[in-house]
């Protein structure tokens, strides 16, 4: 069948950015519906039961609000209780329980609605980020068009395979990774590279899954699998993320079991004492059922990790996937940044600018080069293709990151590797059986922002930004320059740029270490905390880094500093409207005489409003304020 080839030149494609990512529905989480059926049996059981009607008509309602509310979180502290821990649903559910035993109905009810509520909160924000994260995978079809000998076949997008051709008709996102073959077109790719203008694609251009196509049809032959898409790359390291927990959390989990062993202890006094002195039974037990509820830590449990995984989710959604909870709170705390140059400040895609010596050493060094990932081994390469000339198979591929490569060529040792002397700009050297054969003059550009991001990332650290680079000082300095850094340490091997991070760290430094090549890897590894550019960044450093940068901004970045921040402010924030909650009302109902239903709405507001301080933070307003550096 014939194929459209339509020329992109008839009407300009609207840009259209990706769709938002899909948001579950709230009433989708069985959490949420239990909790609004036990605040709906409440809502109508407690008029019945304050204006006096008989029992019948509010005692069933009240016992499904227990049920709905009470029995899932019951079930869960049971099995707890069986591991030997104990949790502190199951102290709000034997206190509700405790209420009704001695006819405070309403007080337990109410107890019940307010925490299940608060569990379904709890519940929707960790969703949230979890949708949101899913979104980003969502950009990318799940099935594509694949031509055939005989026509074409549509075929899931996960079976397309390395070679394979591919139809992207007009307004159609891409499936895979790979190189246009025919057609031309202006791709929209702002979902990788955040470039709100599309880009025109001609055979040769490469183009990536998850970019929607504008008016052109294009045929594509796939270059890599679904599966190692810049898009699923970024995906797969996120999906391991929300399973991990800060370190605060962890902190407040294990206080949490000793802390509700002795409230239980505490309580059983609270209730003892006053009896074996012979006070009144009744009162001693309502006076320990309300010591229970209101000293039992649950805002104190939710002061975390609301706020982490709501900078997460936010983080996410615009472009920076941040590993976990930890790497979240640890973010904000670095006081000292080390950005690497190539691929990190500069796009990553340098050009040869000058070729000092014969066509014959640049082949033989571009066939030397073919196999490695490094920008330099690509602008190489590209350089002798755009001269026309032949590659020779290369044998005995090895490289040694940071430095060069080396191979064997038409029988001949070609290394590649960082030209000795003083250059104006980043150089190399071929050297063929051990003699030099050319030179490489190569360029790079600064990517948009660098030096906004500089001093932004100084404004928050309160110290100046480092560069770290396995380049020349010439290289170095220039981008240094254009930058506004000042502290350059360039020449260094992968080694030495993790050691130079690890003296930082010795003098008391927290070091965030932004980079994208093998070469950071070490680095990234000895940070306090490390990210890689996604899209530049090598899968070493991707999985070696906390963090993601997807589109390869560097605003993000001092955002993501910025945001964790505030999140670990708010953690603190939260942490002290409990403890001064559960202070007051324990110091209130043993000294004085608290009300039951005030203890319960003092617990249990307290409870929410720390709850809803974190969800604070998975607003919008809240990544603006991030990047506007308030
Ligand atoms: P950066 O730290 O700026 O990201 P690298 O440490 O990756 O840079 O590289 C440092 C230097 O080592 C490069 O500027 C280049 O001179 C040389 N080099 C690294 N890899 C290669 C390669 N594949 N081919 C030629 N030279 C290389
Ligand atoms: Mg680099």
């Amino acid at each position: 069948m014939a194929v459209p080839e339509l020329a992109a030149a008839q009407a300009p494609p609207p840009v259209r950015m990706p769709p938002p990512a899909r948001r579950t529905r709230a009433t989708a989480l069985p959490e949420v519906r239990w909790a609004a059926l036990a605040a709906l049996a409440f809502l109508v059981a407690f008029p019945l039961d304050l204006a006096d009607a008989p029992a019948w008509a509010w005692g069933p309602l009240y016992a499904v609000c227990y049920a709905a509310g009470g029995w899932e979180p019951g079930r869960e502290g049971l099995r707890a209780l069986r591991e030997r821990t104990l949790d502190v649903d199951l102290l709000m559910v034997v206190a509700a329980l405790g209420a009704a035993a001695i006819g405070q109905y309403l007080d337990g009810g109410l107890l019940i609605v307010i925490f299940a509520v608060s569990g379904a909160l709890e519940a929707l924000a960790t969703r949230r980020t979890a949708d949101s994260v899913r979104g980003l995978l969502d950009l990318a079809p799940a099935t594509a068009v694949r031509l055939t000998p005989g026509g074409e076949e549509t075929v899931e997008a996960a079976a397309l395979a390395v070679g394979d051709t591919v139809l992207v008709r007009p307004g159609e996102r891409l499936p895979a990774d790979g190189t246009v073959l025919r057609g031309t077109s202006d791709v929209d790719q702002a979902s990788i590279t955040g470039e709100p203008l599309p880009a025109a694609k001609a055979p040769g251009d490469e183009v990536f899954a998850g970019t929607l196509n504008g008016a052109g049809a294009l045929r594509v032959r796939v270059d890599k699998d679904a599966s190692a898409s810049v898009i699923a790359r970024i995906v797969a390291l996120v999906e391991e993320a929300s399973a991990t927990k800060a370190p605060t959390q962890l902190f407040v989990e294990r206080i949490e079991q000793r802390y509700s062993v002795g409230v239980v202890v505490a309580t059983l006094a609270v209730f003892g004492l006053p009896v074996l002195l012979g006070g009144d039974v009744t009162e001693a037990l309502l006076r320990a059922m309300t010591f229970m509820i209101v000293a039992s830590p649950c805002a104190v449990v939710l002061a975390t990790m609301p706020p982490l995984l709501s900078a997460i989710a936010t983080a996410g959604r615009h472009g920076v996937l941040v590993k976990s909870a930890v790497v979240m709170e640890r973010l904000g705390a670095a006081d000292r940044v080390a950005l690497d140059k190539t691929g990190t400040l500069t796009e990553g895609t340098p050009r040869v600018t000058a070729v000092h010596g014969d066509e014959k050493a640049l082949a033989l060094a571009a066939a030397a080069e073919l196999p490695s990932e490094h920008p330099v081994a690509r602008a190489v390469v590209a350089e002798a293709r755009a001269r026309g000339l032949r590659l020779p198979e290369a044998t005995d591929f090895s490289s040694e990151p940071g430095t060069g490569v080396r191979a064997v060529v038409d029988g001949r040792e070609v290394r590649v590797r960082r030209a000795p002397g003083t250059h104006a700009d980043t150089a190399v050297e071929v050297l063929v059986d051990g003699t030099p054969a050319a030179v490489l003059e190569l360029s790079d550009r600064l990517r948009d922002g660098a030096p906004e991001a500089v001093r932004a990332l100084a404004r928050l650290t309160g110290t100046a930004p480092a560069l770290l680079t396995g380049d020349n000082a010439g290289a170095a300095g220039r981008i240094a320059a254009e930058t506004g850094i000042t502290d350059v340490r360039a020449g260094l091997l992968p080694h030495e740029k993790a050691e130079a991070v690890r003296e930082w760290e010795r003098a008391g430094a927290k070091v965030l270490v932004v980079g994208d090549g093998v070469n950071d890897a070490p680095a990234l590894a000895a940070a306090h905390t490390g990210i890689a550019m996604g899209r530049a960044g090598s899968d070493l450093a991707l999985e070696t880094a906390d963090a993601v940068v997807v589109r390869d901004e560097l605003s993000a970045i001092p955002a993501v500093v910025a945001l964790s921040r505030r999140a670990r402010r708010l953690v603190v924030q939260n942490l002290v409207i409990a403890g001064v909650c559960i202070g007051v009302l324990v110091v209130w109902d043993l000294a004085g005489h608290l009300p039951l239903p005030l203890g319960v709405a003092g617990h249990e507001g307290s409870t929410v409003l720390v709850g809803l301080n974190g969800l604070r933070l998975l607003r919008d307003a809240a990544w603006r304020k991030a990047v506007n550096g308030e």
